[in-house]
């Protein structure tokens, strides 16, 4: 997970509101609004605080950063020391004891993939090497994929929570939060943040976006969904109070072959890249269910994706299809702002 590729930004939050640097605002009792960015989980993190002083909003800054590095050097496949590197060293051997915040994630990564039917899997990850999208930008070839089937099968992945320990049954297996673990540090970042005595603010995992209260003078948080095939075009614009939302699409690491893109999000029934969407963005509550609902309704297409999101509550969806339709759920109908109305087919200008 959490690759040093830079991948563009899918979503991201609105400048000229919340602007860079330390505002003071007047009167001089009024909220101080102070943002930073830092380089984590392979990504661009901001996170920007609002506090009653600047001390006090750099410290809530400070404790945010400093939480998602305890869960980047507990999560990260990239980091050999790691609990989850030490989960798939262990693969086929034995089950290792881990923190109950390796425990929180892989948890919420088994209920996502049970409520997405499967479509997402964290121990998709020897498919996922086998493309390698980035580096090779080459096509695997079906006996390899199938011979790959036994090692991503999330049966073979035996959580106990009691224990606290994750067990691999078979060798070469490996389980990765790729798909998931930057929304779940954005929500853990906001709650240390809180704790450290910001009223409101905002972390963005390049786009994985957590905002909890307000703007000084009861703004909310603007943040602006990235066009999926016009690079730096804003889609739509949403505001956010208290809730999440993140983005998985086609455009963030991928190679063109013979007129078809090939990127890195997988089907697990096919091995394949998933072809149902361009981009998927959810918006829930909690980070680690908007990054983890992403991924998986991005493998389930817009279909049977729109589906889940409307039966689910509190968790909205943008989906832009593998033609370019914009698919909103109900909820979210009255709250999106278009840059340019979309034309008479539903496609964004
Ligand atoms: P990012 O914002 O880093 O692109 P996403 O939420 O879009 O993250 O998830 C993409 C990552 O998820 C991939 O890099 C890959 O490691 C992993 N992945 C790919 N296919 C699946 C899948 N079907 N289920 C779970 N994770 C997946
Ligand atoms: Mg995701």
């Amino acid at each position: 997970m959490f690759t040093g590729v830079a991948s563009r930004t899918p979503v991201f939050l609105i400048a000229a509101v919340v602007g860079a640097g330390c505002t003071h605002l007047s009167p001089v009792a009024a909220p101080v609004v102070v943002k930073r960015a830092q380089l984590h989980m392979g990504t661009l993190v901001s996170i920007t605080a609002v506090a009653s002083t600047s001390d006090r909003a750099n410290g809530a800054i400070n404790a945010g950063f400093a939480e998602i590095k305890r869960l980047e050097q507990l999560l990260s496949t990239w980091i050999p020391e790691s609990e989850l590197s030490s989960v798939n060293a262990s693969a086929g051997k034995a089950p290792v004891h881990v923190s109950p915040e390796t425990v929180a994630v892989v948890r919420r990564s088994l209920q996502v993939a049970e409520m997405t039917g499967g479509a997402f899997n964290i121990a998709i990850g020897p498919a996922v090497d086998a493309w390698n999208v980035i580096e090779v930008q080459r096509i695997p070839p079906n006996d390899e994929l199938e011979a790959l089937k036994a090692r991503i099968s999330l049966g073979g992945v035996h959580l106990d929570e009691q224990a606290r320990t994750i067990y691999l049954e078979r060798a070469g297996m490996r389980i990765d939060v790729g798909g998931i673990g930057k929304g779940y540090a954005a929500d853990q970042a906001v709650a240390t943040m809180e704790k450290a005595g910001a009223i409101a603010g905002v972390v963005a995992l390049s786009g994985d976006i957590k905002a909890f209260g307000q703007l000084p003078g009861g703004k909310k948080f603007p943040v602006g969904i990235q066009h999926p095939r016009r690079e730096g075009e804003v889609l739509l614009f949403i505001d956010l109070q208290d809730e999440a939302i993140s983005t998985a699409g086609d455009y963030e690491r991928y190679f063109d072959h013979e007129g078809v893109r090939y990127h890195h999000i997988l089907d697990p029934a096919t091995l394949q890249p998933a072809r149902g969407c361009q981009s998927v963005s959810v918006i829930a509550k909690d980070g680690v269910w908007a990054d983890g609902l992403d991924t998986g309704i991005f493998v389930m297409g817009p279909a049977r994706g729109m589906e889940l999101v409307e039966r689910l509550d509190d968790v909205e969806a943008v989906i832009v299809d593998h033609e370019g339709h914009v698919h909103i759920s109900s909820g979210l109908v009255h709250r999106v702002r278009f840059p340019n109305e979309p034309d008479e087919k539903g496609r964004p200008q």
